[in-house]
């Protein structure tokens, strides 16, 4: 019987979903790992998996499916560790959140999901939203929706009249109290009950605003909002449930008490100063500088009214300091994994971080390996994700150009492939013509 079914099924053609590979004919290859590009190599794909990587181009087996990127440069698939899915900014972004409904966050974070993965996106944190977002990733796990892989915080955890208290800038009745399950906490007990909570609720991954923010409507945007035995708490609880943690964090001290509670990255880091970055060497910490975002919310708060009185001043004062930041964390040798803080910018524009880490002295193959295999490592990946080579899951990205010589070259995407599956595949005269 198991014979004449698979008899069928040949006959049916399903044979080729057994035995089919992808092999991509790559002039040059990034592989992650690697501190030079290799030349000339084939790449082979077999199911969701990358099985093989050859010296020069090879061909496969008749029914194998070959893909020309000989004039391309093959990175693997990037991955931005500080998105939000959920919303992008513009004038209205203060009000929206009295006139959308869940269900229309649901439909808008399914367009920025799939430009975010046609950018060359295949793997993103989303650190926060209202819990949309985990709708999101399980609906793109499902195939529903194209986006790239998703780990999300769903909805971040902060103090009363912290950085991330859904409430704050509302008048008194509207604010409310809201506890531990809509992610505002005040002690111990309460960090544990809300890490459980977004445990239960379905989120990958623990996010907390341990300073002040920018965009909160708020006066303060740096000093820090929790006590280390609160951020004690939130770590050990997080471990239990096996979950890291990311800390936001603009202001030193915040910075510092995060880092001695055990996070396992610090999430825009402006104000850090040397103890700071000498205590995130000690400790292992991850620095994800979103470099992108101080610039962006600079340049907006210059338009008149676009953001609340309150937080005009804070991004143009803390959003132009994070490139100097970055530079420095750099050449301090702290841990640097990419991230951006997708929309408080337009999603999809993400890969213009590539071009401002470069500018503030990364080398440019450093930045594409803080992007892959560093932010696979800071998500608990790295066996599976962050690197071409053979066993690892087929996220696969190819630029025209060599960003090696021209770091622009990021924008110009023309192949994005994801667990196996290509998701864009345009020619470069294609490309080209559709580049903004
Ligand atoms: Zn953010």
């Amino acid at each position: 019987m198991k014979t004449n079914l698979l008899t069928a099924l040949l006959l049916l053609g399903f044979s080729s979903a057994y035995t089919q590979s992808v092999i991509l004919h790559c002039g040059s290859l990034i592989d992650g790992i690697s501190d030079a590009p290799r030349k000339n190599v084939s790449v082979i794909i077999t199911g969701n998996r990358i099985s093989d990587v050859k010296d020069g181009f090879v061909n496969g087996a008749a029914q194998d499916k070959v893909i020309d990127l000989r004039r391309q440069t093959v990175t693997p698939g990037w991955m931005d560790m500080h998105v939000h899915l959920e919303s992008e900014t513009n004038k209205n972004a203060y009000t929206e959140k009295f006139t959308l409904n869940p269900a229309d966050y649901a439909f808008q974070s399914a367009v920025f999901a799939e430009r975010t993965l046609m950018a060359g996106f295949t793997t993103v944190r989303d650190l926060g939203g209202s819990g949309v977002n985990i709708s999101l990733r399980n609906a793109i796990n499902k195939g529903l929706v194209k986006g790239p892989r998703v780990f999300t915080a769903g909805k971040s955890i902060a103090t009363t009249g912290g950085h991330a208290d859904p409430t704050n800038g509302y008048r008194r009745e509207l604010m409310g109290d809201p506890g531990p399950e809509a992610g505002v906490v005040n002690g111990p007990d309460d960090c544990r009950k809300a890490v459980r909570q977004a445990y239960k609720y379905g989120s990958d991954l623990i996010k907390i605003t341990a300073t002040g923010g920018v965009l909160s409507v708020a006066k303060d945007g740096s000093s820090p909002q929790f006590t280390e035995e609160e951020l004690k708490a939130i770590v050990e609880t997080a471990r239990d449930y096996n979950m890291r943690v990311a800390a936001h964090a603009h202001g030193a001290e915040g910075i510092k008490r995060a880092i001695r509670a055990g996070v396992h990255s610090i999430e825009h880091g402006t104000l850090m100063d040397d103890e700071a970055m000498a205590l995130a060497k000690q400790y292992g910490t991850w620095y994800v500088p979103t470099i992108i975002a101080g610039r962006s919310t600079a340049d907006s708060a210059k338009i008149p009214g676009y953001y609340p009185a309150l937080v005009q001043p804070k991004a143009l004062t803390i959003g132009p300091k994070l490139q100097g930041t970055f530079a420095r964390a750099y050449k301090a040798g702290v841990k640097i994994a990419f991230g951006t803080d997708a929309g408080v910018f337009m999603h999809g524009r993400n890969w213009l971080e590539f071009s401002y880490m470069v500018e503030g002295g990364m080398p440019a193959m450093e930045t594409i390996k803080a992007a892959t295999i560093h932010a696979a490592d800071l998500l608990g990946m790295k066996d599976q994700l962050g690197s071409i080579t053979p066993g690892k899951l087929a996220d696969i990205v190819a630029v025209d150009g060599d960003p090696l010589q021209d770091i622009q070259s990021m924008g110009k995407v023309c192949f994005v492939m994801k667990d196996g599956l290509i998701f864009k595949h345009t020619t470069p005269n294609l490309a080209a013509a559709k580049t903004e």
